[in-house]
């Protein structure tokens, strides 16, 4: 059996893995010079940077991947787990470390954050429980094929969905657990994590933490991008055949049966076609002819993310790797985002610095600053000045907040922004994970990894079940991977 996948982002790399070690003939065609879609690198003057994600949860998903292929993960790719999670700052002087050691979080939330006795052991054991009934049924199986309920765990996990928050927000669930405003700010902030906000979201999201406090958070050797090349290569030596510079403009289909992708250069005939293009453009322009499912096309999408790519001239003892300075009125940021669809005037910065880790990333004595806040997707707005005054506001925070007068250490700059992030990676809107999950319904509104009515047609990757971030991009391999082996065996 031959398969076709259309890009090689994280899902489209995870599913090419998968069907070469089960004996398939894989080729994946991409529109851009090399792998990795959202999760690339750049260079430049001495300064590395991971151009998307830049937190690391769930390596196992990684691991996964090269113990079916009957290789050893560490013979090819590292990973060490993080002590202090992230750095947080506050506008009232508070800072943080979230350390990864519960009991030493615990001790630094009571001393600086309000943090009362037993209320984040309590917090902690309700959001792994959300977890625990969720993943078996939403992360790690297709909600469109009715085998996928037949089982007792499944039944089990069901069973137990009313106490999953569902009817609560995020937010309102947060302030029930803590008394201290900062606590609620703190885990309100995990919404980001799959671009929702936290003031619409189900409670049911705030399971976000349990990934980072109870399963950690880590840092791959070589940085974030090195997922992306440990992966490419590894799927090289299964034999997959990757074509770059490749777009593909249409997925033939005959009779209600896939026949192949056309290309510039002619078409190529395959058994099996899966698209890790976002679901909307792979609908909108490779299956033009096609029906489309629309109201799961129209469903709101995820924020976007403005970022500058600085090269500092200084080192910064008080940053970690992550280090988040909170805006003073969250509820206003997010109103500002999803409500106005343009950027606060005090937003919240994140600052991820790999050379604290990895110091070929940055010329000695110097950083390498990734400089984020949370933004809409792209609906039309004027970006280039939207760009101006988000820089201005956020060189006015860090100045403010760290006491230093950042601009005159900016040695290089580049920016990514929501138009550039669809440009590069065909995403809809910009938005970085598809669908938002503000609706308690979004798990169902996600298109499924299978065509109902094109055979051997399959979907992989962030926009579709079950979601985008890393993680879920790769679980939406495996699962894509599985339908096929049932459907279209080889
Ligand atoms: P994508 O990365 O969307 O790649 C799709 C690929 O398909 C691209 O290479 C594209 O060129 C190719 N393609 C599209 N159309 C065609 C065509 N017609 N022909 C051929 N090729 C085509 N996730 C985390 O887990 N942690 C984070 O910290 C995090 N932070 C993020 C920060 C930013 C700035 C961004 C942008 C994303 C972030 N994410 C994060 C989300 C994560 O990057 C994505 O969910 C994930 O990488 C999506 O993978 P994907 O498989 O959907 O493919």
């Amino acid at each position: 059996m031959k398969a076709i996948i259309v890009g090689s982002g994280i899902g489209g790399l995870s599913t090419a893995i998968r069907l070469a070690a089960a004996g398939y003939e894989v080729e994946v065609f991409e529109a851009s010079e090399g792998p990795g879609g959202k999760l690339k690198e750049n260079t430049v003057d001495g300064y590395r940077f991971d151009l998307g994600p830049s937190l690391f949860t769930m390596p196992q998903l990684v691991e996964e991947l090269f113990v079916l292929t009957g290789e050893k993960m560490s013979d090819h790719f590292q990973f060490q787990r993080l002590e202090t999670l992230c750095n947080y700052f506050y506008e009232d002087g508070t800072l943080f470390h979230s350390y990864a050691d519960l009991t030493k979080l615990e001790e630094e939330l009571k001393q600086k954050a309000g943090l009362k006795t037993g209320e984040l052991k309590k917090y902690l054991k309700t959001i792994e429980r959300i977890y625990d009934i969720t993943a078996p049924v939403f992360l790690y199986k297709s909600l469109h094929r009715i085998s996928s309920f037949l089982n007792i765990q499944t039944v089990k996990s069901i069973l137990q969905l009313p106490f999953i928050r569902s009817s609560q927000k995020m937010n309102e669930m947060n302030k029930a657990f803590f008394s201290d405003v900062r606590m609620v700010q703190y885990f309100n902030r995990y919404a980001t994590y799959n671009g929702s906000d936290p003031y619409q979201a189900p409670g049911t999201l705030n399971l976000i933490p349990h990934l980072e406090h109870d399963m950690g958070a880590y840092f791959p050797k070589g940085g974030m991008y090195s997922i992306t090349k440990k992966l490419y290569e590894l799927a090289c030596r299964k034999g997959v055949r990757f074509h770059f510079n490749q777009t593909v403009s249409e997925i033939i289909v005959e009779n209600k049966r896939v026949k192949g992708v056309k290309l510039n250069e002619g078409l190529k005939y395959a058994d099996i076609v899966i698209s890790n293009m976002d679901i909307y453009p792979t609908y909108r322009k490779l299956l033009s002819k096609h029906k489309a499912p629309e109201h799961l096309l129209k469903q709101e999408k995820s924020s976007s993310a403005l970022i500058f790519y600085w090269g500092i001239s200084k080192s910064f003892p008080e940053l970690d790797l992550h280090n988040i300075l909170f805006s003073a009125d969250y509820k206003k940021e997010f109103d500002a985002i999803w409500t106005f669809k343009t950027i606060y005037n005090d937003p919240t910065v994140y600052i991820n610095i790999t050379s604290k880790y990895e110091s070929s990333d940055a010329p000695a004595g110097c950083e390498n600053w990734f400089v984020m806040i949370n933004v809409p997707h792209n609906s039309g707005q004027n970006w280039d000045q939207l760009k101006k005054e988000a820089r201005a506001s956020i060189i006015k925070k860090i100045n403010r907040i760290l006491k230093t007068d950042i601009e005159q250490f900016i040695q290089t700059e580049d920016f990514l922004d929501p138009v550039l992030i669809e440009t590069r990676t065909s995403s809809y809107k910009g938005a970085l994970y598809g669908n938002a999950s503000n609706n308690k319904m979004a798990a169902f509104l996600r298109h499924s990894n299978a065509s109902s009515n094109i055979k051997g047609l399959y979907f992989c990757g962030g926009s579709v079940h079950p979601g985008g971030g890393i993680p879920l991009a790769i679980l939406s391999g495996k699962i894509t991977a599985e339908l096929i082996m049932n459907d279209l065996p080889c």
